[in-house]
C-alpha cells in the first residue's frame, strides 16, 4: 500500500503542530514511519487520503465501540448541531444522559461530565482530597489516567512509548503525593498505607488495565484494594475511562462485583464526541461547587451535542441485550486465530484478553504488570505493525496497547486480520 499523500501532509503538520500530532500516541516514533492521515470511516473502516482502505483496530483508541460515523450517533449530532452548538446554560439532554448513566452503573447516585478522560480523573482526585481532607494517593506503575500532573508518575503507553515515564513540568511537590504501587500486588499497596497512616485520599486504578497492554486483575487483587480502603476511609476511584461500557453496561464494578467510591469515564461516554465524566454516591458528589466546597467547572462541559453523541450511543449498548457478549466472542475469535498463527510461526507471545480488549505481547511471561509488560520485544512487534499495515489493517502504533474491537468488525475481518498475519510471519 502506497502513503504518499499522507506523507506529504505529515511533513507540513510538523512545520506547525509539534510531532505533526495533536497527541503523541498518534506518532509512529515507536514503530517508524508516518502516520496515516483519515479521510474518513465507516463501520469497521478507515479511507485514507491516499485512498487506501484499512480494517481499524483502534476505534478512536475505544469510544467507536459501535462502528465509525455509526447511524444514530450521526443523527443526533446533526439534529443538535441545527439548534445551536453551546450555550453555557443548562440544557435537558444533559439530565437524560445522567438518569441513563446512573440507571446502568451500579453504586453511583449523582455524575459530573466534563470534556476528557483527564479532567475526569483530575476532578475525581481533588474531589477524594476534598472529601477526605488527605493529600495523597496512591497509583500504579503503567496505569494511565490523563496527562495532569499528579499522573503523570510511571503512566503507561503513550508516555513509556516515548521515554518519558515521569514529565519534565511536573513539579516534585506534586510529585511527591502521588506514591507508586505494582499492578496485582496487593502487599505493594498495604506496605504504602502502613507507611502513610492517615494520609492517604484515594487509591486510583485502571480496574482492567488498558494502558500497559491489556492486563486483568488477578483473583482477589481488586476485593483486596476495596477492603483496604474501607477501614481508614480511602477512597477508591475506578478509572473506567477505557473499560466504562466496554466490557459490560456497567463496566468493572458489574464484571468483577466490586464497588468503588468514585467511578470516571471517557471515551465511549461520548460516542465520538469530547466527553469524559466522574460519578459517586451522594455523600461524595454532594461535596462539589455549587453545592459543596470543591471547586470544579467548565464553559463547554455538557455540551448539547457531546451529550446527545453520548446519549444516542449509550442508548444502543443499553438496548442491545447481546452487544458485549457479542463484542466478547468476536475478540475470543481473534484470540484464538492469533495464537494459531503465532503458534505454528514459532514467534514468542502471550495474549491477554478481557472481553473486546485484546493486546499481544512478544515475550512467554505471563503479563500481570507494567514490569512484564515492558519484557515485549518491540522488533517483534515492529514486525507485525508495519507488516499487518502493508495489508490493511490498522494495529496501534506502539506494543503498549489494546487493540479495540468494535461491533462492525464482521467475521470476514477478522479472518483477513488473521491471514494478514500468517503472511507477515510466513
Ligand atoms: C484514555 C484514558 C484516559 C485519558 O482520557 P483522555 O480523554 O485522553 O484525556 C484516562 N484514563 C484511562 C484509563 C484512559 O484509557
Amino acid at each position: 500500500m502506497i502513503y504518499k499523500r499522507s506523507s506529504t501532509l505529515f511533513t507540513e503538520a510538523e512545520k506547525v503542530i509539534p510531532g505533526g500530532v495533536n497527541s503523541p500516541v498518534r506518532a509512529f516514533k515507536a514503530v517508524g514511519g508516518t502516520p496515516i492521515y483519515v479521510k474518513e470511516a465507516k463501520g469497521a473502516y478507515l479511507f485514507d487520503e491516499d485512498g487506501n482502505v484499512l480494517i481499524d483496530y483502534i476505534n478512536s483508541w475505544g469510544p467507536m465501540i459501535l462502528g465509525h460515523a455509526y447511524q444514530p450517533v450521526v443523527d443526533a449530532v446533526v439534529e443538535k448541531a441545527q439548534k445551536g452548538t453551546s450555550f453555557g446554560m443548562p440544557t435537558e439532554i444533559e439530565t437524560k444522559i445522567a438518569e441513563l448513566v446512573v440507571s446502568m452503573v451500579p453504586n453511583i447516585d449523582k455524575i459530573r461530565f466534563v470534556n476528557s478522560g483527564t479532567e475526569a480523573c483530575m476532578s475525581a482526585v481533588r474531589l477524594a482530597r476534598g472529601f477526605t481532607g488527605k493529600d495523597k494517593i496512591i497509583k500504579f506503575a503503567g496505569c494511565y489516567h490523563g496527562h495532569s500532573d499528579s499522573f503523570l508518575i510511571q503512566a503507561g503507553s503513550g508516555a513509556v512509548t516515548f521515554g518519558s515515564p515521569n514529565s519534565p513540568g511536573v513539579t516534585a511537590g506534586t510529585a511527591k503525593d502521588t506514591l507508586l504501587a505494582n499492578y496485582n500486588d496487593l502487599a505493594s499497596v498495604e506496605a504504602l498505607v502502613a507507611a502513610n497512616k492517615n494520609e492517604i485520599a484515594s487509591i486510583i486504578i485502571e480496574p482492567v488495565a488498558g494502558n500497559m497492554g491489556c492486563i486483568p486483575p488477578i483473583n482477589g487483587f481488586l476485593e483486596g484494594l476495596r477492603k483496604l480502603c474501607d477501614e481508614p476511609s480511602i477512597l477508591l476511584i475506578f478509572d473506567e475511562v477505557m473499560t466504562g461500557f466496554r466490557l459490560a453496561k456497567g463496566g468493572v464494578q458489574e464484571l468483577f462485583g466490586v464497588n468503588a467510591d468514585i467511578v470516571c469515564f471517557g471515551k465511549v461516554i461520548g460516542g465520538g464526541l469530547p466527553v469524559g465524566a466522574f460519578a459517586a454516591r451522594n455523600e461524595i458528589m454532594n461535596h462539589l461547587a455549587p453545592l459543596g466546597p470543591v471547586y470544579q467547572a467548565g464553559t463547554l462541559s455538557g455540551n448539547p451535542l457531546a451529550m446527545a453523541a453520548g446519549f444516542a450511543m449509550l442508548t444502543a449498548l443499553n438496548t442491545d441485550e447481546n452487544v458485549f457478549k457479542r463484542l466478547a466472542e468476536k475478540t475470543e475469535y481473534l484470540h484464538k486465530g492469533l495464537t494459531k498463527v503465532l503458534t505454528d510461526n514459532n514467534i514468542i507471545h502471550t495474549i491477554n484478553r478481557v472481553g473486546s480488549m485484546i493486546s499481544v505481547h512478544f515475550d512467554d511471561t505471563k503479563v500481570v504488570d507494567f514490569e512484564t509488560a515492558a519484557k515485549g520485544n518491540n522488533e517483534t512487534f515492529k514486525t507485525i505493525f508495519h507488516g499487518m499495515l502493508n495489508q490493511g489493517i490498522y494495529i496501534a502504533p506502539s506494543a503498549f496497547e489494546t487493540w479495540f474491537i468494535t461491533d462492525a468488525l464482521t467475521y470476514k475481518d477478522l479472518d483477513a486480520t488473521i491471514a494478514a498475519c500468517i503472511t507477515v510471519f510466513k
